[in-house]
């Protein structure tokens, strides 16, 4: 745990008492804090009760009294509308942060100068912070992980000048850490999501671009029109700004040419990593991913030998086309992860033949954009609330079934894709929905996958990504 020593004497209200709103209550105690903490679940308050954290309605508090309000990033801070709270902290001028800020001002107060990479972006947050980390202990680094991913960041050691911090950063946390400042800042891309808490893609961008803002050295895939802007921006402002690009040859920055990972130095190449033959960083998606690593790896001092065997014993991540078994010439893949067009497009570009089992809470925009992949679809099995929508946009185009339940579509995917007799057939769980409609969240329909695939008899279990 880090103790939070900004706030020693000082009182802090807290709202949101999820697993990382108790983390950062106990950390702010740990550091002498006097924190009054709520949610609006009354099962969460009895929880941090229980656990010695102080609880009471803030309606009712002295806000005037408060030094900070910290909240959690699931709460709403502006769209659709500020949460009760907020209204209340910006009523009384109480300054209004998140765990990620608090991280950041113990970095400055305790060991300013460990290395901290933190990573952001629309797709590939989870991907490139395991990556990352993944090389930095493969290395022998000092490694901490967390954020957005795994553990809460005040739960990970305190920092010290030789600890590395690798943390993913949502868009909530950034809102919230408006101080964030790390030795390299990771912005992946930009596509529409989550714009029901952002309210527009300028105002989602406008908070994305804040991690790299603040970075020593901002690393920005310029892929799409958003980030290369931001690049630009970065850069006239006199920013150390390191470019990426998944596919395009730049003059100055890392880019992808195949599966060789490139530096460019004044249009002069060399390459610093291959990525053939790692099953775990297939793709294009792939290579933007691997290329921020590298970048944030070498930034931090690793040697290319290092790195180059960190990217080869990096196991991936569940849930994120990863191979969970195989029957004769039908490989069965679990992206659930996928939960947008954008997130799944990478997964229908990697195969030729696929079984695609997509569907569930509809996200904006629909499959429309996935059409350019439609012919690499042997059929489609739609679930989920999202079946009539997605079979109205197939059409004509693409055979489909409206399956109803994730149990039947993979039965008739596998009992399909059987008797495709033409080469490897993938049964693709991709479903560019939310689970929410039938699942608790991504993981648990990822592993109901998992199980009906190996159900399935003479299917065997791939191990690999847990
Ligand atoms: P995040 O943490 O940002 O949600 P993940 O690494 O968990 O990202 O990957 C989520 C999904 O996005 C996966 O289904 C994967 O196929 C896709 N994806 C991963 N990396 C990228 C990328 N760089 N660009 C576009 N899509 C990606």
């Amino acid at each position: 745990m880090i103790p939070a020593a900004s706030f020693t004497g000082k009182r802090v209200s807290l709202f949101g008492l999820g697993g990382s709103g108790i983390a950062t209550a106990r950390a702010l105690i740990e550091g002498g804090a006097d924190v009054l903490a709520w949610d609006d679940n009354p099962d969460s308050v009895a929880k941090a009760a229980a656990v010695g954290i102080a609880t009471a309605d803030l309606r009712g508090a002295d806000w005037a009294k408060f030094s900070a309000f910290v909240l959690s990033p699931g709460v709403p801070l502006t769209h659709p509308k500020p949460h009760w709270t907020v209204e209340l902290a910006r009523g009384s001028g109480v300054e209004i942060i998140g765990d990620i800020e608090l991280f950041c001002r113990e970095r400055m107060l305790s060991a300013p100068t460990s290395p901290f990479i933190a990573i952001t972006g629309t797709n590939g947050k989870s991907t490139t912070t395991a990556l990352t980390a993944h090389i930095l202990k493969a290395a022998g680094r000092d490694t901490q992980m967390g954020g957005n991913i795994g553990r809460a960041v005040m739960t990970l050691d305190p920092p010290e000048p030789d600890r590395h911090y690798v943390v993913e950063c949502s868009s909530y946390q950034i809102d919230l850490a408006p101080s964030i400042n790390p030795t390299a800042g990771i912005l992946l891309n930009l596509t529409p999501d989550h714009l029901d808490r952002h309210g527009t893609m300028q105002h989602y961008a406008a908070i994305k671009e804040r991690l790299v803002a603040g970075s020593e050295t901002a690393i920005v895939g310029i892929d799409d029109s958003w980030c290369a802007q931001i690049a630009e921006r970065l850069e006239r402002a006199g920013r150390h700004v390191i470019r990426i690009s998944k596919r395009l040859p730049l003059t100055d920055g890392y880019f992808a040419d195949g599966g060789n990972l490139m530096e460019a130095v004044h249009g002069r190449y060399s390459r610093v990593a291959f990525l053939e033959g790692i099953g775990s960083l297939r793709g294009q998606h792939n290579a933007q991913n691997a290329l921020a690593a590298v970048a944030s790896c070498l930034r931090v001092g690793l040697e290319l030998g290092e790195i180059q065997s960190g990217l080869e014993s990096f196991p991936g991540l569940a849930h994120r086309m990863e191979q969970v078994g195989r029957k004769d010439h039908v490989l069965f893949i679990n992206d659930s992860k996928a939960t947008n067009a954008d997130a799944a497009a990478p997964a229908l570009s990697s195969f030729a033949r696929i079984y695609w089992i997509a569907g569930g809470l509809p996200k904006e925009g629909g499959i429309e954009p996935l059409r350019g992949f439609f012919p690499r679809i042997a059929k489609a099995y739609l679930i989920g609330e999202a079946a009539p929508a997605f079979s109205a946009t197939l059409g004509e185009a693409v055979p489909y079934e409206i399956s109803g339940t994730l149990a039947a579509a993979v039965e008739h995917a596998a009992h399909d894709a059987a008797k495709d007799d033409s080469g490897e057939a993938v049964v693709l769980l991709s479903p560019a929905c939310a689970s929410f409609d039938q699942f608790k969240n991504f993981e648990v329909r990822g592993e109901a996958f998992r199980q009906a695939a190996n159900a399935i008899e003479g299917v065997k279990p791939i191990g690999g990504a847990r």
